[in-house]
């Protein structure tokens, strides 16, 4: 058997899976010829610059891995792997060269870094988006991003904004890639697209569906919009958010034949989506804004108002308060005259009628001047003006002091007053006076209104408080009208039986808060009413 090492190498070709060639190379001249293919490699070798390919690298000594595209579309991988032969001719080398098909691998590798591409452009705008406050502000940039990773040459948004039923857009953005090509034509601002022919795409639109066009397919009226933008292809795909249409983005490719891949729509077509969840949130604080703002000057409108308002109440009510203490004043003097000369008309024992007269007169006379000098204390407790005498006393004391005064009416009535003093005494610091008009109040309320046969006063300390509690077993009051009573001229069942004007509790309560205490009520009707005045061990 012949065992020719070219014999065996060329046999050992055939298995490869690449085209496989075996060169000689001149050392000196760089002149280089085949020794040998093998069959792949002849099928692969047509349709490129072979000669050229090879002169280029053994002149430049570089044997580098490189592609090879071929005009069929084909792409070639080239690699070479020198070798020694045995007793070869030293002025020669020898070198496999491969050629192999990849074209199906690299296309793959292309089309994933592309759509990695085309990811980023979209992951990169919306981070744009999400970082700017306003749409409006981010908007060209972040298409411009978009635009710059697609396979696009011009983008742009636009908003719809119809007037009085007329279909108008805005054109918020219009991004190219080059300035070579002319922006969107000036007449699709704000104008009735069916006057310009383009209802069609508005309809469609507006029915959620996009518009994928190339010039060759566009309607006779419709191929102004190609010749102005110089667009071959056209996308426009609706932006809504929920069911609202909020508008429209474009796409445009100015290169002919080349169609959008059906792949990368529905990645336009996400791009929409978002934008349309970036318009409507616009929208949302545009809105919230304005609100804001006229919020704002409602609030600072009635502010003023209110500011004027308090002004005049305050006005008004001093004026009031100074009116009714100069009349109150200015009555009590010829009040005083009326009841003072009344007791000293010394009528005939005869005169029943006259006496009686002059009884209406007194009585009459005293009621009013009551109500007098109620209204004045109460003026004075709500002006501030009402002076504070304080000083340390036993407030057993002060209560045992009431109780006497008080008695001639409760024995009128058959009322026993049983009284409770505290079970450690302790001096309190405070308005002796203010606390005995206090309880004279409650006491004379309670031999009013509790036709019972007594009345219990406790005065206890509990800690630092004081507690007096003036304690009747009468009607009691509703839980509704035991807060209406403490108001100036509320009375209860007022049928004219029981003498009152309704400013007693009114004017112990404010007393009360005057001295850093209170006033309260614990009643049921039915169960009779208890009165708790509290006050601080010292006023501050
Ligand atoms: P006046 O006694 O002058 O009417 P007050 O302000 O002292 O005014 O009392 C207001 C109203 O509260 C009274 O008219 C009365 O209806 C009711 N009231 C006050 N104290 C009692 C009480 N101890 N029991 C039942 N009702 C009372």
């Amino acid at each position: 058997m012949d065992l020719d090492p070219w014999s065996l190498l060329k046999a050992s070709l055939e298995g490869d899976d690449s085209g496989t060639s075996i060169l000689s190379i001149d050392k000196i001249t760089k002149k280089f010829e085949f020794i040998l293919k093998n069959q792949l490699f002849e099928s692969l070798e047509s349709g490129f610059d072979l000669d050229g390919f090879l002169t280029n690298k053994i002149d430049n000594t570089n044997f580098s891995r490189e592609l090879i595209y071929k005009k069929d579309g084909i792409i070639l991988e080239s690699s070479f792997g020198k070798f020694n032969l045995p007793g070869q001719n030293e002025n020669k080398e020898y070198t496999k060269f491969s050629i192999k098909d990849i074209t199906t691998k690299q296309r793959q590798e292309e089309e994933i870094a592309w759509r990695l591409r085309f990811e980023l452009g979209v992951a990169s705008s919306i981070q744009i988006l999400i970082q700017q406050p306003s749409i409006r502000d981010g908007l060209p940039h972040a298409l411009y991003q978009l635009l710059y990773f697609t396979e696009m040459d011009s983008i742009f948004f636009l908003k719809y904004e119809p007037v009085e039923n007329i279909d108008k857009f805005h054109v918020w953005v219009n991004e190219r890639k080059t300035t070579k090509y002319p922006p969107l034509p000036k007449e699709l601002h704000n104008a009735d697209w069916y006057d310009l022919g383009l209802g069609r795409w508005v309809h469609k639109l507006k029915k959620e569906k996009s518009i994928y066009l190339a010039r060759d397919k566009a309607l006779t009226r419709e191929k102004w919009f190609f010749d102005q933008t110089k667009a071959e292809t056209l996308l426009l795909i609706p932006v809504r958010f929920e069911k609202r249409f909020l508008g429209v983005m474009g796409f445009l490719k100015y290169k002919q034949n080349s169609p959008i891949h059906p792949e990368n729509l529905m990645i336009y077509q996400s791009v929409s989506r978002w934008m349309g969840l970036f318009v409507q949130r616009d929208m949302d604080i545009t809105e919230l804004n304005r609100y804001k703002s006229t919020l704002e000057s409602l609030v600072l409108e009635r502010t003023l108002d209110l500011t004027k308002t308090k002004e005049e109440l305050e006005r008004a009510y001093k004026v009031k308060t100074e009116f009714l203490a100069h009349m109150s004043h200015e009555l009590r003097t010829p009040l005083n005259s009326i009841i003072g000369f009344s007791k000293l008309i010394d009528l005939p024992a005869t005169d029943e009628t006259g006496k009686e007269y002059l009884n209406y007169i007194y009585t009459g006379g005293t009621r009013l001047l009551n109500m007098i000098n109620e209204i004045l204390n109460l003026m004075k407790i709500e002006s501030g003006q009402i002076k504070i005498q304080i000083t340390t006393f036993k407030p057993e004391d002060i209560c045992r002091q009431t109780l006497e005064l008080i008695q001639p009416q409760a024995n009128a009535k058959g009322m026993d007053i049983r009284f409770r003093p505290p079970i450690q005494s302790k001096p309190l610091t405070s308005d002796s006076g203010k606390i005995q008009q206090i309880l004279l109040n409650l006491l004379s309320n309670a031999i009013k209104y509790a036709n019972q046969p007594y009345i219990e006063v406790d005065c206890e300390w509990i800690h630092d408080l004081l507690t007096i509690s003036v304690r009747d077993f009468g009607p009691g009051i509703s839980e509704e009208d035991q807060n209406r009573i403490f108001h100036t001229f509320t009375r209860l069942n007022d049928d004219g039986k029981i003498e009152g004007t309704g400013l007693g509790l009114s004017i112990s309560q404010g007393l009360a808060i005057r001295l850093g205490g209170s006033l309260e009520l614990v009643s049921q009707v039915g169960q009779g009413s208890n009165f708790k005045l509290k006050l601080p061990e010292i006023i501050k």
